[in-house]
């Protein structure tokens, strides 16, 4: 059967076919231009900056939109013709998520829970009660969501994802403006959900995708630039950053002129430079190990030359 792969638990995995994705809006902008990726189990980051098309391709896989070619397949399930069964097995925190009323956690999760089709109100308590406590919202479970916090409302967004037991999950860029600490907090609980389900997890941080995700794509304008595994991509850099400080703009602009800079960073008022060299540079270079900024900019950077 296609895209179903049996676990070795006995289990099943999800399997999402994304295949030759385009989407051109009403202004003329392409957001999406045959874009092709398969996502299986576990966490997927979609990394890409601002613009690159993440939150249409969120939307169109959350049969929120339609694109204009291509298709979409949950296991056998095309998406875009079975938009009622795809939303029966999805949990989605869009990037925007709504206004927060003056409700408390637990009737609005009641709420959304009878909009989701779950009926039973025995069932609706207990997956209430249990999301709060999963979330770590039962202490304030009757404040009303318009006092809470940043990091609050998105483990909210995520409590409200989780009713009715998704199998795919979407999570649009969940830890913008989230601080250190309750960013923290927030991908402790996505990667607790992670295990059995898809979890899509949209974002322009380099960290959040490191942290949490075995399998990830870089996009920008509309496309894939990378698909693979953090480590893997690292792999392939391996012996070939370098690092040295600049001390002036004049001495920049040379680097900038005989180097492939990936990033320059500001250390104690200095400016500290990475590029990339299939062998040593000289120049006052040493080599450093490579993180998956690198990756990350070294691939925008390619791209960015070839449009
Ligand atoms: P990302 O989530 O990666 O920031 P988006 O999917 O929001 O990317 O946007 C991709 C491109 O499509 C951007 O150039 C954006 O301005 C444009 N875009 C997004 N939504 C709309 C819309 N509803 N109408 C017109 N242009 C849009």
């Amino acid at each position: 059967m296609v895209g179903v792969i049996p676990t070795p638990s006995g289990g099943r995995t999800l399997s999402l076919r994304i295949e030759g994705i385009s989407k051109t809006y009403g202004n003329g902008v392409q957001a999406l231009k045959s874009l092709s990726l398969t996502i299986g189990n576990n966490m997927f980051g979609l990394l890409g900056p601002n613009g690159a098309g993440k939150s249409t391709l969120m939307r169109t896989i959350a049969t929120l939109q339609d694109p204009d070619e291509g298709s979409i397949w949950l296991d056998e399930l095309n998406v875009m013709q079975n938009k009622d069964a795809v939303r029966r097995v999805l949990g989605y925190l869009p990037q925007e998520f709504g206004v927060y009323p003056k409700m408390n956690a637990v009737d609005m999760l009641h709420h959304l829970a009878v909009m989701k089709g779950i009926t039973n109100a025995g069932e609706r308590k207990d997956q209430v009660e249990a999301l709060l406590k999963q979330t770590n919202l039962w202490d304030v479970r009757k404040k009303t969501l318009s006092g809470y916090s940043g990091g609050m409302k998105q483990r909210f967004g995520i409590a409200q994802a989780l009713l009715g037991k998704p199998r795919l999950i979407i999570v649009d860029e969940p830890t913008a403006g989230l601080d250190p600490a309750e960013r923290n907090r927030f991908l402790n609980l996505l990667s607790s959900i992670g295990q059995n389900t898809v979890v899509i997890l949209s974002t322009h941080i380099v960290d959040d995708v490191k942290e949490l995700c075995p399998r990830m794509a870089i996009i920008a304008g509309g496309q894939v630039l990378l698909e693979g595994s953090p480590n893997e991509s690292l792999e392939l850099l391996r012996g070939r950053i370098y690092s040295r400080l600049v001390r002036s703009e004049e001495e920049m602009n040379e680097v900038q002129a005989h180097f492939d800079v990936i990033s320059t960073q500001m250390t104690a008022g200095l400016h500290q430079v990475r590029v990339y060299a299939e062998s040593s540079p000289g120049d006052g270079f040493t080599p450093i190990e490579s993180d998956l900024e690198d990756v990350y900019f070294l691939n925008l950077k390619r791209h960015q030359k070839a449009v």
